[in-house]
């Protein structure tokens, strides 16, 4: 159906393009480019071991904008992801403005040197993609991304809209290391330690990070305590959902991650502002990131499962009065390892952004302009989720969530 440039050869890089490989029918031609070559091939080799499908490499600064928009024009690629790094958001939606490419990323813009995670400069993208009737899709990922498809879907099935809503990310996996994060350590630990941020009656309510848990009983799982963290679906989920009146975002973590985090945050290790060593500038939490393990190789250590969903409050559709619903994915790490090589957070992000590149490259998610995930029709995302391996469950609970 269509030619794709995937940018970044990471863990979610790994994971989607195997699963595009293995629907070759909607990704007739994938490109795989990033900044060094080698972890390209190394992709590439996997997939044609597994799939049996070839796919092309090239190394590719994204930094640079005419080296990008000349690799599209020379792969003819009509969708790019971006499974890079959040700094390199814009310049690739500007790299496809001039080329004439749709674009898909897993996770909003951010400047290098202030941990933000906020929409408004993607969003500012909005009439050049429409005016070059082109769409932007962003955070096709699974939080954000499935997590706010699963709000849109229950809002399109079941509830005429959401009062409230709140997100739970489980992971209940064990990679035996004291320390590692599951996807790119400088993104996660930026994300860990900013200020806990929820929406509550029409403003935003601060609170410091790491400070507020709570005990869930996560399907498939077990008992994990949760921390109340901000993430950036809130933003965009709040503002096309206008009638929410509080959404929150929870993530476990074991005691010792978050020791450990601590003790780094306090250290100053996990600084993002150049600091003098020997005469040379460093960046404290990028040099962290080269001691601690890549999350890219923790497929074959890591056991245990993934529970992700949405706890949903709002008036049924059926006009039976307030409902409340429970929707969630549970994902096996062993199970995801012995498909595509990745660990299940790699999985999770990756198969997401494979199934909105397809919603792209079958033209069913084709409006130009720049969209959110919960702006779009969910009901073909969802009936991929089942069949490309994240099958999801819904069930009623007898009331809105107490914590
Ligand atoms: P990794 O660090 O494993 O991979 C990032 C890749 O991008 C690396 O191959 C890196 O190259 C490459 N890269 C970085 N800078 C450039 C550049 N200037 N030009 C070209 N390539 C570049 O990250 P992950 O795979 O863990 O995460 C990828 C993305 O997914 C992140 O944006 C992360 O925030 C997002 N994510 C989203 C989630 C969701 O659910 N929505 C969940 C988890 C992650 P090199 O190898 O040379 O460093």
């Amino acid at each position: 159906m269509g030619k794709v440039l995937v940018v970044g050869a990471g863990g979610v890089s790994s994971a989607a393009v195997h699963k595009m490989a293995m629907n070759a029918e909607v990704f007739t031609e994938i490109t795989l480019a990033s900044r060094r070559k080698f972890k390209c091939d190394e992709i590439a080799a996997s997939v044609k071991t597994r799939t049996g499908i070839e796919i092309a490499t090239a190394e590719l600064d994204a930094m640079d904008v005419a080296a990008t928009v000349a690799l599209i024009r020379q792969t003819g690629a009509e969708l790019l992801v971006n499974l890079a790094l959040p700094y390199q958001d814009l310049v690739l939606m500007d790299a496809c403005l001039e080329a004439g490419c749709h674009y898909l990323d897993t996770a909003n813009y951010e400047p290098e040197d202030n941990a933000k995670f906020e929409y408004h400069w993607q969003w500012a993208y909005q009439d050049k993609f429409r005016e070059a009737g082109l769409t932007a899709i962003l955070g096709s990922g699974f939080d954000p991304g499935v997590t706010s498809v699963f709000a849109t879907w229950l809002r399109k099935h079941k509830l005429d809209g959401i009062r409230q809503i709140d997100i739970l990310d489980c992971n209940g996996g064990d990679n035996g290391q004291s320390f590692a994060t599951n996807f790119n350590p400088e993104i996660n630990l930026r994300e860990v330690l900013a200020d806990a941020r929820h929406w509550e009656q029409g403003d935003w309510q601060v609170t410091p990070a790491m400070t507020h848990n709570v005990a869930f009983d996560f399907p498939g799982v077990g008992e994990k305590n949760m921390y109340l963290m901000y993430h950036e679906e809130l933003e965009s989920l709040s503002t096309h959902f206008p009638e929410i009146e509080r959404a929150r975002f929870w993530m476990t973590f074991g005691d010792a991650y978050i020791t450990h985090a601590k003790v780094l945050q306090n250290v100053g290790m996990t600084r993002i502002d150049p600091v003098m060593h020997n005469g040379q500038e460093i960046i404290p939490i990028q040099f962290l990131k080269t001691l601690l393990p890549d999350p890219g190789d923790l497929g074959a250590l890591t056991k245990g499962k993934t529970c992700i969903g949405d706890i949903a409050t709002g008036p049924a559709k059926d006009g039976s009065g307030e409902k409340t619903y429970y929707i969630y994915n549970i994902c096996d790490h062993e199970v995801c390892y012995a498909e595509v090589g990745s660990q299940a957070v790699s999985y999770t992000t990756g198969v997401p952004a494979m199934i909105g590149a397809s919603m792209v490259l079958k033209g069913l998610w084709r409006e130009a302009g720049v969209w959110n995930m919960e702006q779009l029709d969910p009901d073909p995302f969802m009936e991929m989720l089942n069949t490309q391996g994240l099958p999801w469950e819904v069930h009623e609970l007898s009331g809105p969530v107490e914590f």
